[in-house]
């Protein structure tokens, strides 16, 4: 294509953190024209209704918190988690840029609070929290795309990619054309479409039932597939991250509290109940996706009136009360049928149909490791409160609530996109949700999706603004 003739250098498909991310990057390699172009009415995507917490190993963030830390460290806490199924390539490259790309962030106008979170089970902790959580991130990158001469249009909902000599050059919204030297699909997940998440996670789905509830952005509806499929791109990932539901109000709970007791079908315990929410979606995925928290009075009491039982704390929240486990809920789905309420556990059990002989050695098992401290599952003392207490209650709960998806186009180290043969789609490249690759079927930890979303909408834009058709 004669480079005078097209419409401009690099287009970018989507406005959340991958997006912004891909534009001002572009921009930053010496892209002139950069353009966003985002379906909805507003930018940001899930990116603007996330918690804004963000991982990375090497941070400016971790040295002012005085803490030690490297790639290295983080790619082997990424791939162990993950069993080293993962394509190691691309996590390197991902683990390699996250502590520049928070840098990067934090450059581009984005406040962290002073301090880190811990994002999952890591050892050294690596994430930051945005100040106005993902509000505060998205408005920040969004200004600072803007000043850097990026145009964002919205209400655009990109239909499909132009394709001229097996190389993408354009999009099309509608009848309109819009042609480029390199197109960046930052297009986010598929969590938003019922058909996609059906045709790809039958299963899952299935597992959830009417309680699945998807928390991220409506713009989620999947397109990037129908773009891959456009030009034969590689479709891999992950169903993304689920959370634990208890299918009462539509609340949004991530860690749960750690004092409750998590049963199988069978009434047996398989987890410490405080581990954080990406290994027990993965945990309670290997037992169907269904499960039943048990609980006596007690818990229920101090979770009112003693300090806050998550394991994790945010800066936003500190004093965080469970806004399901609480009395009032409670109260409500106990009438309402979802809340097992007995004498006994072995009362409750029934009422569940749990074998209550089994139920009943569970608890007296966990009593046992309560009173002397120490617990079967590994629990850490904090968490352990006898269940003594009656009334004893038992709720089911899903994997039910959906956070993000991880099914997409599959990349390599450079954000480019790969057919089905592992060659490169000429002028394609992707990142964030739309992308597929770096997220595993455990989600190491709070951070992780933005901070892949970061990192290769940063790669991909450079990358994109460098290339140009011969
Ligand atoms: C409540 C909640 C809390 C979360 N908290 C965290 C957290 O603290 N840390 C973390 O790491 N992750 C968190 N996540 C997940 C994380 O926010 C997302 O995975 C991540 O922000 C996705 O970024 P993205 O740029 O890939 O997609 P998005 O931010 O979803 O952006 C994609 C954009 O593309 C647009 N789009 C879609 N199709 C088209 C089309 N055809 N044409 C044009 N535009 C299109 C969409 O409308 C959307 O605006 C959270 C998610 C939720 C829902």
């Amino acid at each position: 294509m004669d480079d005078s003739t097209v419409d401009v250098d690099v287009l970018v498909i989507g406005s959340g953190v991958a997006g912004l991310s891909a534009a001002l990057s572009a921009r930053e390699a010496g892209a002139e024209r950069v353009v966003v172009l985002e379906a909805e009415r507003v930018v940001g995507g899930s990116t603007r209704l996330s918690t804004g917490i963000v991982m990375g190993a090497g941070s400016r963030a971790q040295s002012r918190a005085g803490v030690e830390d490297d790639a290295d460290a983080y790619y082997n806490d990424y791939m162990n988690a993950n069993e080293w199924r993962l394509p190691g390539g691309v996590v390197r490259a991902m683990t390699a840029a996250s502590g520049e790309t928070l840098d990067w962030i934090e450059d581009h106008g984005v406040r962290y609070h002073p301090g880190l979170v811990r994002g999952g089970s890591e050892n050294t902790p690596r994430c930051v929290a945005v100040v106005g959580g993902g509000e505060g991130l998205v408005a920040a990158l969004h200004r600072a795309a803007r000043d850097a001469g990026v145009d964002i249009v919205l209400d655009q909902r990109v239909t499909r990619l132009l394709v001229r000599d097996e190389r993408v050059c354009g999009v099309a919204v509608g009848d309109q054309v819009i042609t480029a030297d390199a197109v960046v699909v930052a297009s986010g997940g598929i969590g938003a479409s019922r058909e996609r998440l059906e045709q790809c996670f039958p299963e899952q789905m299935a597992e959830a039932g009417s309680w699945h509830w998807y928390i991220g952005s409506d713009g989620a509806r999947g397109d990037h597939l129908a773009f891959a499929e456009q030009v034969g791109a590689d479709i891999t990932g992950v169903v993304g991250l689920r959370l634990l539901h208890p299918g009462f109000a539509q609340t949004l709970e991530s860690y749960i509290p750690g004092w409750q007791v998590l049963v199988d079908r069978e009434g047996r315990r398989f987890v410490d109940e405080s581990a954080p929410y990406g290994i027990l979606d993965r945990a309670l995925g290997a037992h169907g996706g269904r499960a039943f928290f048990v609980f006596d009075r007690q818990a229920v009491d101090e979770e009112l009136t003693g300090t806050s039982a998550y394991r994790q704390t945010y800066p936003e929240d500190p004093d965080r009360r469970s806004p399901n486990w609480n009395p009032a809920m409670i109260a409500e789905q106990v009438e309402a049928g979802r809340i097992a309420r007995g004498d006994t556990v072995e009362e409750v059990a029934t009422a569940l149909g749990i074998d209550p002989v089994a139920l009943s050695d569970t608890v007296r098992h966990y009593n046992e490791g309560a009173d002397r401290g120490v617990d079967r599952w590994g629990k850490g003392p904090a968490y352990l409160r006898p269940l003594l207490h009656p009334p004893f209650h038992g709720a089911e709960v899903r994997l039910a609530t959906l956070c993000w998806t991880g099914t997409g186009l599959r990349i390599d180290d450079r954000a480019r996109v790969l057919d089905g043969r592992g060659d490169v789609v000429p002028g394609l490249w992707a990142a964030g949700e739309s992308s597929g690759g770096p997220m595993g079927e455990v989600y190491v930890g709070s951070g992780g999706s933005i901070a892949n979303g970061a990192i290769f909408g940063r790669i991909a834009g450079r990358e994109a603004a460098r290339a140009r058709p011969r």
